[in-house]
């Protein structure tokens, strides 16, 4: 596996491939990587020719309190997991070197982050969008492979690229979890041992709900009030539960079609999500 730091080498890289006629799958991350990245890194290895992670802590996604310093970094335990997990080149660019310049031109996304934790981080998906346009301008990928753990970041990235006519496909990776149920994060490094014990009731409660739509509860009212009154119990701020279509992320009186149960807890050091996406037929 090869180290580049420089954006001007991951473009010639990346062009030299393209001529070759290489398949590329890529795989961007924020790094501290664990078992939920590495199954991106496998599957993108198994339908690839060459595989490229990105590790880059973006400071445009985060908001002014949110917690782009404290955010866990450890580049060279990262190398070693993306190259155990088959990467062929391991892209991790400084800020100065994304972002040279103060950016005059970004992106902006509108609709799909009104909603979810697009509502609760203000500007947070323009940036997202922003430094993933960017990277797909410097890898030019032929997948990317992304985890519906963030099932927002995967709607909105897949419209930009349908609205910018970009050449990659998004490959949505199921979500990976914790034996406990607990969906893997590396935000989940800050849970001290009793929130550790109480966040895995975020996913039995998902299932639940799920399970109460399989069994044909059609009420959107009813299932997050179920939710709500199960979550009471945590050492944590409910920050959302929401039921809206996915991927459109609409709000639907009458649950019907694909549909995304999602949600999000504020624990004092970290800030967990998860979903569950159920189709709904009838
Ligand atoms: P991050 O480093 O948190 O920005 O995540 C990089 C990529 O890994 C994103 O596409 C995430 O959705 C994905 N990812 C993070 N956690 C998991 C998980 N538990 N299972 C599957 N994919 C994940």
């Amino acid at each position: 596996m090869k180290l580049i730091t420089t954006v001007s080498e991951m473009k010639e890289t990346s062009k030299i491939l393209c001529k070759q006629d290489k398949k590329i799958g890529f795989v961007p991350t924020m790094g501290f990587l664990h078992e939920g990245h590495l199954t991106l890194i496998r599957e993108a290895r198994k339908e690839c020719d060459i595989v490229i992670i990105s590790v880059f802590v973006n400071p445009l996604q985060f908001g002014v309190n949110e917690d782009y310093d404290s955010y866990p970094r450890d580049v060279e335990r990262d190398q070693e997991l993306a190259k155990s997990a088959g990467a062929d080149y391991f892209f991790a660019p400084t800020v100065s070197e994304m972002y040279p310049k103060e950016m005059l031109t970004t992106m902006q996304v509108t609709k799909l982050s009104d909603v979810l934790c697009g509502a609760k981080r203000v500007g947070h998906f323009d940036g997202v969008a922003t430094v993933v346009m960017k990277l797909l301008h410097i890898v030019s990928p032929d997948n990317m492979y992304m985890g519906i753990k963030d099932a927002q970041q995967v709607a909105v990235l897949q419209r930009m690229i349908e609205d910018f006519n970009v050449d990659t496909k998004v490959i949505p990776i199921e979500i990976v979890r914790e034996e406990s149920g607990l969906a893997m994060s590396s935000r989940n490094k800050y849970l001290t041992e009793q929130e550790l014990q109480e966040a895995p009731i975020l996913y039995k409660v998902l299932k639940q709900a799920r399970q109460s739509i399989e069994d044909g509860v059609r009420s959107r009212e009813d299932i997050l009030r179920f939710i709500k009154e199960e979550l009471l119990p945590l050492h944590a701020e409910i920050d959302y539960i929401e039921i809206l279509s996915y991927p459109d992320l609409e709000i639907l009186d009458t649950l019907q079609g694909q549909i995304i149960i999602a949600l999000a807890v504020k624990f004092p050091n970290a800030r967990l999500i998860d979903n569950v996406i159920v189709q709904i037929e009838e």
